[in-house]
């Protein structure tokens, strides 16, 4: 039904712009939000909206809304924004037009689950966290589900119908002894079905310990150390401190930063491999089309330690002379698709997880994240966890791990890539531009770093 209403409004107007776009998006969600001993907050319920993309000689008229009565009329408004803006020539990446319905089918689906028995679910691993000890002072276990149908179709053509479902929980810890604070997180995000959740228990189980070990273990001494970073730091560091900087978006419009990251340069040692992949089967980041209606792909960005690639949307890619990559996505029907990442991960290196470790006098196992920053190439990342290396071996425990440094450097001084590649999926997500969180995933294997700047306290 969908289609034909978009159908006959692109016919009618089509001839009015370089390209339109309408996007169409269904979706039912809901949310359990405990805190301490408290139930705050259970909230269920529908929403859909549309969108309209006009582009007029390079200007982009974007006009999004609740209502589909009249459609026309939204796009003939967002026409006449585009009108206004546009002073050049419009720019778009040639695209073969696509007509497909993806299903999503889920083993467990959570829109059968009633409300009660999530909330008792969600409610039973709250008290795992809460009486794990007395030292654990609160807690904050936060359950969603979303199920979404996104409905596209441009003026050449394509029709795409794709379902989005994400499911996730998240567990955090909080410590206390006298005013030492301690705070751990644990999280899962998924595209599968409820089954992924039902038996998380452990996961409870770590956050809470993490956070009670935490005030045991003392200060960091700063200084600069060979760290070893574990797959979700790792993952993490790809990310952020990388990944964005290989939006095209971002580097169109920065020329010292497209200076910085010219294909062919040596960014790290042979055996260092970064990929962005939006087309692996049912991970947070995947869709068989982005929200421009382009195929995913598997988009090396650094290959044999050099940088051979970035991530584009049709735009982009026009405007670098380079091919899309199927990385324009948009948060839902408020927004307009801009460049992000999907899934992305440092490929497995050949060194296990023992080999990394020997031969470091004193060094740092740095695990998870608790939050960063990064400043175009200067990054700053907090542990969750970490633990002092003593003669390859892992030895104490040690809190307020807090590494910085410039990514440049820091990719070039990777000695180690394990072989342990982890893709992780948590409840967060990705921000840019206004737009999260947006569900990616990343990932990295165990990665041995030289010269790290670690700050204590
Ligand atoms: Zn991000």
């Amino acid at each position: 039904m969908m289609r034909e209403i978009f159908e006959k409004v692109l016919k009618n107007k089509k001839d009015k712009a370089d390209y339109i776009e309408i996007r169409a998006e269904k979706k039912e969600f809901t949310t359990i939000h405990f805190q301490g001993e408290k139930l705050e907050k259970i909230n269920c319920s529908q929403q859909i909206g549309g969108d309209v993309r006009a582009l007029v000689k390079g200007g982009w008229g974007f006009i999004s809304f609740n209502q589909f009565d009249n459609l026309e009329e939204k796009v003939s408004e967002a026409i006449e924004v585009a009108r206004l803006i546009g002073k050049e020539e419009s720019r778009l990446a040639v695209n073969s037009p696509v007509v497909e319905i993806i299903k999503q089918d889920l083993d467990k689906d959570f829109r059968q689950i009633s409300l009660r028995e999530k909330k008792e679910l969600v409610g039973n691993y709250n008290n795992i966290i809460m009486n794990f000890s007395p030292q654990i002072q609160s807690s904050k276990v936060i359950y969603t589900d979303k199920f979404s149908t996104i409905y596209f179709a441009n003026s050449e053509g394509s029709y795409i119908e794709q379902e989005k479902p994400f499911l996730s929980v998240s567990f955090t810890a909080i410590a206390r002894k006298g005013d030492n604070v301690q705070i751990a997180n644990e999280s899962i995000g998924t595209t599968k079905g409820f089954e992924i959740i039902e038996k998380i228990s452990p996961k409870a189980q770590r956050a809470a310990s993490r956070a009670v070990n935490l005030l045991r273990a003392e200060s960091v001494e700063g200084g600069e150390y060979t760290v070893i970073l574990d797959q979700i730091l790792g993952g993490v560091f790809i990310h952020e401190a990388f990944g964005h900087l290989s939006e095209a978006d971002f580097l169109y419009e920065d020329e010292r930063m497209s200076g910085l990251m010219k294909l062919g340069k040596k960014f790290g040692s042979p055996k260092l491999n970064v990929v962005d992949d939006g087309s692996i089967p049912n991970l947070l980041g995947s869709a068989k089309y982005d929200d421009e209606g382009i195929r995913t792909r598997k988009n090396y960005l650094i290959k044999d330690g050099i940088l051979v690639g970035r991530l584009h949307s049709r735009e982009t890619a026009a405007k670098m002379g380079e091919e899309p990559t199927g990385n324009a996505r948009a948060l839902n029907y408020r927004f307009k698709p801009i460049v992000r990442m999907t899934n992305t991960y440092i490929e497995n290196g050949d060194t296990p997880f023992e080999d990394l470790l020997s031969g470091i006098k004193k060094g740092i196992y740095a695990k998870d994240c608790y939050g960063g920053m990064t400043t175009f190439e200067m990054f700053t990342f907090s542990a969750g966890e970490g633990y002092m290396i003593r003669d390859g071996k892992i030895a104490e425990p040690v809190k307020d791990v807090v590494l910085s440094g410039n990514l440049f450097t820091t990719l070039l001084n990777i000695e180690g890539v394990g072989n342990d590649l982890k893709m992780i999926e948590s409840s967060g997500g990705c921000g840019k531009s206004g737009q999260g969180p947006l569900p990616v995933s990343f990932g990295s294997p165990h990665l041995r770093i030289k010269k790290v700047v670690v700050g204590g306290k």
